[in-house]
C-alpha cells in the first residue's frame, strides 16, 4: 500500500523537477501558495524534515489550508510550480499519484482528494485527462488539510525512481486540459452510462438483446422500453429491456452463458463493420464478384422469382439480424456491382446466381444449422475468389438470401 502526506507528494514532484531546481526551492515555493509569509525556501533542515516525512507542516501552512482558495491555489501552482517541473516528466507526475491515490485504503471512494474541482477519489480513479496545476494544487491542499505527515517515513521510502519510471509505458494513457468541461462530475458520469448504454444498442440494433423489444435511453416518462445494462461477467455488458432485466436475475448459468456467447458474436459484428467502411465494402464486393467469373459453373437449377422476405426463411434470430443488416445497408450495392458486371459482359449474372443456389442445395444435404449453412457459402465463396474479402462474401451471401437463392420459406 501507498499512502498519500505531504512528504510523498512532494516526494513524486521532487523525482519529477527540472534539472536547475533545488527540492529546498521546490518544497517552499508549493507552500508560499497559501502561506505567503512563511518562506522556508532557504530552510534546508525543516525541507528535508517535510519531503522525508518526519515532521507535520508548520501550523502557518495548516491553519489557513482549510479556508484557502481553492482557485487561487491552482493559478498560483500554474505560475510558479509548473515551471520548476520537468516537462517529460508531467504524464508520470500523474501516474504516480493516481496510483498513490488508488492504493491508499485510508482513503474511502467517495473522500474529496482534489480540492479544487471537489474531485473524489473514485472520481480521480476513472479519469485520464487532468488541468495539471488542479490536480497538484488540489492533491496539495488535500494533504496540508486531511493527513498528518508526521511518521509517514516509511511512506515516502517507497517512492523511488524507479515507482516513477515504471509509470514509462502508461504514458502515452494521460492527457491534459487547459479546463475541465462545465458539466458537473456526476453529469460526466451521467453522460458516460448513456454512452455506453449507446454503444451496446448500436450492437444490439437498437433492442432487448434477450426479446428484441426495441428499447430507448431512459428518460422520465419512458418506464418499460427503456435499456438497462446488465452486468454478466467483469468486462460484458448486456443491454436488456427492463423485463428481461428482472428475468434474468434468476437466470440459470446455462442462460446467462448463452446472452454472452450472443453478445459476443455481436461485439464480432460490430468489429467487422467498423473494420471496413460501407466503401469499401462495396468495392470488395465489386472485387469478389470479378472474380465469380472463374467460378465452375453449372445451370441446371430453377430460380424462384419472387423475393422473399429474409424475416420469413430464417430462424436463427442472430443469422438474420446479420442478413437484415446486410441487406438493408448494401443490398442496393450488390445489384448495382451486378448490373455494371453484367453490363460490361464481365458476369453471367444467372449463372452465377443458379451456381449459388446449387451450393445451397449441396450444402442443406450436409448441414441443418442456418449459421452454419451459410458460413459455408461464406467461405466457398471466399475460396474461390483469391480469398481476399471474406466480409464481402458475406455479404453478397446475404444479398443471395433476401433474393431467395439461398434458403426456402418456411412453412407457416
Ligand atoms: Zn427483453
Amino acid at each position: 500500500m501507498k499512502r498519500l502526506c505531504f512528504g510523498t507528494f512532494a516526494t513524486i514532484l521532487k523525482i519529477c523537477m527540472a534539472k536547475r531546481v533545488t527540492q529546498k526551492r521546490l518544497c517552499g515555493t508549493i507552500l508560499l501558495s497559501i502561506a505567503p509569509d512563511y518562506d522556508i525556501r532557504s530552510d534546508d533542515g525543516t525541507v528535508s524534515d517535510l519531503i522525508l516525512g518526519k515532521k507535520n507542516l508548520s501550523p502557518y501552512v495548516t491553519d489557513v489550508a482549510p479556508t484557502a482558495d481553492a482557485r487561487a491555489a491552482s493559478n498560483y501552482f500554474k505560475q510558479n510550480i509548473l515551471p520548476l517541473l520537468d516537462s517529460n516528466k508531467k504524464s508520470l507526475i500523474v501516474l504516480a499519484l493516481k496510483d498513490m491515490i488508488a492504493s491508499d485504503d485510508t482513503i474511502e471512494p467517495d473522500t474529496v482528494v482534489e480540492k479544487v474541482n471537489d474531485m473524489t477519489k473514485k472520481n480521480i480513479a476513472g479519469r485520464d485527462a487532468f488541468v495539471l496545476e488542479d490536480f497538484l494544487a488540489g492533491i496539495f491542499l488535500y494533504t496540508a488539510v486531511n493527513v498528518e505527515n508526521r511518521n509517514c517515513e516509511e511512506n515516502v521510502k517507497k517512492i523511488t525512481d524507479e515507482y516513477i519510471q515504471s509509470f514509462e509505458a502508461q504514458k502515452t494513457n494521460i492527457s491534459f486540459l487547459t479546463a475541465y468541461s462545465r458539466f458537473s462530475t456526476e453529469t460526466a458520469d451521467e453522460i458516460a452510462i448513456d454512452t455506453h448504454s449507446l454503444v451496446l444498442l448500436a450492437e444490439t440494433g437498437g433492442k432487448c438483446q434477450k426479446c428484441g423489444r426495441l428499447l430507448g435511453i431512459k428518460k422520465e416518462g419512458n418506464d418499460v422500453n427503456y435499456a438497462k445494462v446488465v452486468h454478466l461477467s467483469e468486462t460484458d455488458d448486456v443491454v436488456l429491456c427492463v423485463d428481461c432485466e428482472r428475468e434474468m436475475r434468476n437466470a440459470s448459468e446455462e442462460e446467462k452463458s448463452a446472452l454472452l456467447s450472443d453478445k459476443h458474436d455481436l461485439e464480432n459484428l460490430m468489429a467487422a463493420r467498423d473494420a471496413t467502411s460501407r466503401y469499401a465494402l462495396e468495392k470488395q464486393v465489386e472485387y469478389v464478384l470479378r472474380e465469380v467469373q472463374l467460378m465452375d459453373v453449372t445451370d441446371d437449377t430453377r430460380l424462384k422469382i419472387e423475393p422473399v422476405k429474409v424475416e420469413r426463411k430464417i430462424t436463427e434470430k442472430r443469422l438474420k439480424e446479420r442478413v437484415l443488416f446486410d441487406v438493408r445497408q448494401l443490398y442496393e450495392g450488390v445489384n448495382n456491382a451486378l448490373d455494371r458486371l453484367s453490363g460490361e459482359n464481365k458476369l453471367n449474372v444467372d449463372r452465377f446466381a443458379k451456381s449459388v443456389k446449387r451450393m445451397y442445395e449441396d450444402a442443406s444435404e450436409k448441414l441443418t444449422s442456418q449459421s452454419d449453412i451459410y458460413n459455408l457459402l461464406a467461405d466457398t465463396l471466399f475460396e474461390k475468389t483469391s480469398r481476399k474479402y471474406r466480409e464481402a462474401c458475406k455479404i453478397i451471401i446475404s444479398y443471395f438470401v433476401q433474393r431467395c437463392e439461398v434458403f426456402d420459406e418456411i412453412a407457416e
